[in-house]
C-alpha cells in the first residue's frame, strides 16, 4: 500500500492530467491546431507541478494511439473527426494517465465517442481487489457488443508502477481467460478502446514519440548533452521533441535514433479503418474499491 504522502502525490498527479485533459479536449474546434492542444494540455501539466508522463498522443478518427505532432505540424482539426487526448504528468514518480474522445463539430458518431466511456465507467463500479482481469476485459467486450461496436483485442489497460507507465501486468479489453486478480496497493490504467471496424490495430508510420533504447556513448558532446537532459527530463518515459526545452531537439533525436539510442513509436491505425474512440483511467486499488485518481 502507499503511505498517505505518496497517495497524495498519486492524486494529485491524476487531477493534474484530468485537468489537463479536459483542456485539450475543450479545444478540439474546427481549424484549430493539433500542435497548439498539444502544448497547452502539457503545458498545463507543467504549470500545476508535475512533469510529463509521455507526450500529449492526439490522434484523430482510423489513428488509435502514438500521435502527437511535431513542432512544424500544421494539421488542424476538422468536422467529424474522432480526437483522442491521452495525456499523463508524473509527481516524484507517481503517474496519472488518462484520455478522452470528443468529435469535433458534428454528432454522427456518438454513440462510438460515448461506448469507450461507458465501457470505462461499467469496469468503475466493480474495479477492486480478488477481481479478476479477464472478468475487466468480459465486461469492456459486453458491452460494446452489445451496442454494436468492437473492443481493440491488441490494445490494453496497464499496470502502473513508480517511473514506470507501462509495468507488470497488461489488462485485456476482451475476455483472454487471464485469471490473474487485482492486488490492493496497485496502480492500475483502464482504456477501453471501442471502434466501428474489425477491432485490431497494426504499426502505420513511424509517429514522433520516441523512447531510449540503450545507454551508449556519443561522439558529438552535444547529443551526449541532449541524452543527459531527456533522462533527467523525462525519467526514461517515452517523451518527444516537441516538449524539449533544448536547442535543437528535433536534429538531436533524430540523430540519437540514427545510433540506436533512440526508437520512435509507430503510430496504431486500425486495421479495417474503423473509427476509434477512447476513454482512460487510472485506479488506485485499495481493499474492494478501486479509486479514480483521474478526475478533475
Ligand atoms: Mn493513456
Ligand atoms: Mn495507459
Amino acid at each position: 500500500m502507499l503511505s498517505p504522502e505518496d497517495l497524495e502525490k498519486l492524486r494529485k498527479a491524476g487531477r493534474v492530467s484530468a485537468e489537463a485533459r479536459e483542456l485539450g479536449l475543450s479545444m478540439c474546434e474546427p481549424g484549430v491546431k493539433l500542435y497548439d492542444v498539444a502544448q497547452e494540455v502539457e503545458g498545463y501539466i507543467r504549470k500545476h507541478g508535475c512533469k510529463l508522463a509521455f507526450p500529449c498522443n492526439i490522434s484523430r478518427n482510423e489513428i488509435a494511439a502514438h500521435y502527437t505532432p511535431s513542432c512544424t505540424d500544421a494539421s488542424v482539426f476538422e468536422i467529424g473527426d474522432i480526437v483522442k487526448i491521452d495525456c499523463g504528468g508524473i509527481l516524484d514518480g507517481y503517474i496519472g494517465d488518462t484520455a478522452g474522445t470528443v468529435e469535433v463539430g458534428s454528432r454522427s458518431h456518438t454513440d462510438l465517442v460515448e461506448i469507450s466511456k461507458t465501457a470505462r465507467n461499467t469496469v468503475a463500479e466493480f474495479i477492486g481487489e480478488g477481481v479478476p482481469l479477464c472478468e475487466i476485459g468480459r465486461a469492456v467486450e459486453m458491452t460494446m457488443h452489445k451496442a454494436g461496436f468492437n473492443p481493440i483485442v491488441n490494445l490494453c489497460g496497464h499496470q502502473i508502477a513508480q517511473n514506470n507507465l507501462h509495468a507488470g501486468f497488461s489488462v485485456p479489453n476482451y475476455d483472454n481467460g487471464d485469471d490473474y486478480k487485482l492486488e490492493s496497493g496497485t496502480i492500475v490504467a483502464i482504456e477501453p478502446f471501442a471502434t466501428d471496424g474489425k477491432g485490431q490495430i497494426k504499426n502505420g508510420k513511424p509517429g514522433n514519440i520516441v523512447r531510449i533504447l540503450r545507454e551508449r556513448p556519443l561522439a558529438d558532446p552535444k547529443d551526449q548533452e541532449f541524452f543527459e537532459y531527456v533522462k533527467e527530463e523525462f525519467f526514461q518515459q517515452p517523451f518527444c521533441a516537441r516538449s524539449c526545452d533544448f536547442p535543437d531537439a528535433e536534429k538531436r533525436v533524430k540523430s540519437l535514433i540514427r545510433h540506436g539510442i533512440l526508437s520512435s513509436y509507430a503510430e496504431l491505425v486500425e486495421v479495417s479503418g474503423g473509427l476509434v474512440s477512447q476513454h482512460e483511467y487510472t485506479f488506485y486499488i485499495d481493499g474492494k474499491r478501486g479509486e479514480v485518481t483521474t478526475l478533475p
